[in-house]
């Protein structure tokens, strides 16, 4: 078969290498091979998911309910695109691989064991990748949880999203709490050591108290790893009905939510990160951290994205045209850009800021060569403001830092437009532009001002 580089590398760059011949690396070319490996570079890969049993009325993803018949057919496509495109990832070792969705666990355990058994036999995944699956409470069986075990699954993340009833059926979600701790529990029975859940705080008409009561008996499920976002109500969507409604929190009031899963996640254990996810040590999102940390991974599905060789992709995000572009030899890339050495730096400073490991001046100036003085100087008047802390040489976000990051990391990024001059110039002064702290009362402050 003739490996179709458009449909992930739009035509560019990248060479079309072979697929090594895997003996060789058990074989008599060890040495070489060590050598080789050394060479190597890390990848995740992430593969969606887009079938849901039912719409939830917050869901802005990718997802599509009754639409099940396309299920054998994007099936297809998937494997096929595995076999097809894995072989060409010869240079790079998959260390995390990620079923996201949608409902991989709607779309059956039978199928995603095929898919990860394809990745294995056509790429390099390593021995203890992290695997994870997405799982709804009311798609999964102990059984089926047991089989994806056994096939190599060692991560899940659970939609749990809250303790509170009805809350969930206000949300369409098509599970209970009750439901939610069967799935953890057989989850752990199965063998899994991993488990994330998912929250949302900021619904409508939810108060602290439920928050808090939801934060508590997540704790109580005793997971690895659990994630807090806040609701964003997107247009399209059923809870669209409720932006600027009098029944959702208020900005005080989600402010509150979120510091306190902060505050009290932070006492049981639960390192935050990033913005919305915590971790017991060791425990945080191997796979995530690629897209935070800048690393490279490849997505495979409708509407997957992926970043490799400087490039950023996009398929097509339609089940039916992905799977017969796949199925019948046509692109279904929808996007590609090779980022400017400004953008990769924007995009180092913005998902960076995002995670507790921050950025740092001496790390900028080696990867992109140039100063961040403006940057800095934003960043100090953040500290005197509480939002931001150095350790090491590192900056980062406190947790009400965090809160505000939206705002603050455009405040940063709006410096580094200021210094773009110096992109690839090593260490120029910047000696054009406004006064950082003009430009702060203008634009920054006061939106910090409007938000809380
Ligand atoms: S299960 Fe997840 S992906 Fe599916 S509709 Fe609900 S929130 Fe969206």
């Amino acid at each position: 078969m003739v490996y179709n580089t458009h449909r992930l590398h739009g035509g560019g760059g990248r060479k079309n290498v072979q697929f090594q011949n895997r003996g060789r690396r058990d074989g008599a070319a060890a040495g070489r091979v060590t050598e080789r490996m050394e060479d190597e570079k890390k990848l995740g890969v992430y593969i969606h998911i887009p079938f849901c049993a039912s719409k939830c009325a917050y869901c802005a993803f990718y997802s599509l309910a009754g639409r099940d018949k396309l299920m054998q057919d994007y099936q297809h496509a998937l494997l096929r695109h595995v076999r097809e495109y894995a072989p060409q990832l010869d240079g790079y070792l998959i260390d995390t691989v990620y079923f996201g969705g949608g409902t991989p666990s709607y779309y059956g355990a039978g199928r995603l064991i095929s898919v990860l058994n394809a990745l294995k036999k056509n790429g390099h995944v390593l021995r203890g990748a992290e695997i994870t699956a997405e799982v709804n409470p009311d798609s999964v069986t102990r059984e089926e949880l047991a089989a994806m075990y056994r096939a190599g699954f060692n991560r899940l993340s659970v939609g749990v999203q809250s303790a509170n009833d009805a809350v969930l059926k206000s949300l369409g979600r098509r599970h209970d709490f009750a439901r939610a701790e069967r799935a953890v529990r057989d989850a752990r029975d199965a063998g899994f050591k991993n488990i994330s859940v998912d929250l949302i705080y900021g619904l409508p008409s939810q108060k602290r108290d439920d928050w808090a009561n939801t934060i508590s008996r997540a704790v109580a499920l005793k997971p690895e790893h659990i994630s807090c976002y806040g609701l964003t109500i997107e247009e399209g969507t059923q809870l669209y009905v409720f932006k600027d409604s009098p029944f959702l929190p208020d900005d005080d009031e989600q402010a509150d939510m979120y510091l306190y899963a902060v505050d009290t996640l932070s006492r049981y254990g639960y390192k935050q990160y990033e913005v919305s996810n915590f971790a017991r040590r060791g425990r945080e999102s191997a796979h995530n951290l690629k897209y935070w940390l800048g690393g490279e991974y490849l997505g495979l599905g409708a509407a997957a994205h992926s970043f490799i060789a400087g490039r950023r992709y996009g398929i097509v995000p339609d089940i039916e045209r992905y799977s017969e572009g796949i199925l019948y030899d046509k692109s279904v890339i929808e996007t590609s850009e090779e980022l400017s050495d400004f953008e990769r730096a924007g995009e180092y400073l913005m998902l960076r800021l995002r995670t507790v490991y921050g950025i740092s001046e001496q790390e900028y100036y080696e990867i992109f060569r140039c100063d961040m003085d403006r940057i800095l100087n934003r960043l100090r008047f953040f500290e005197t403001n509480g939002w931001a802390e150095q350790h090491d040489g590192r900056w980062r976000f406190t947790p009400t830092g965090f809160l505000l990051s939206n705002t603050l990391i455009g405040q940063v990024l709006e410096e580094q437009t200021r210094q773009r001059s110096q992109i690839s110039k090593p260490w120029l002064k910047a000696t054009e532009g406004e006064d950082p702290q003009l430009t702060m009362f203008a634009v920054g402050e006061n939106r910090a001002l409007k938000l809380f």
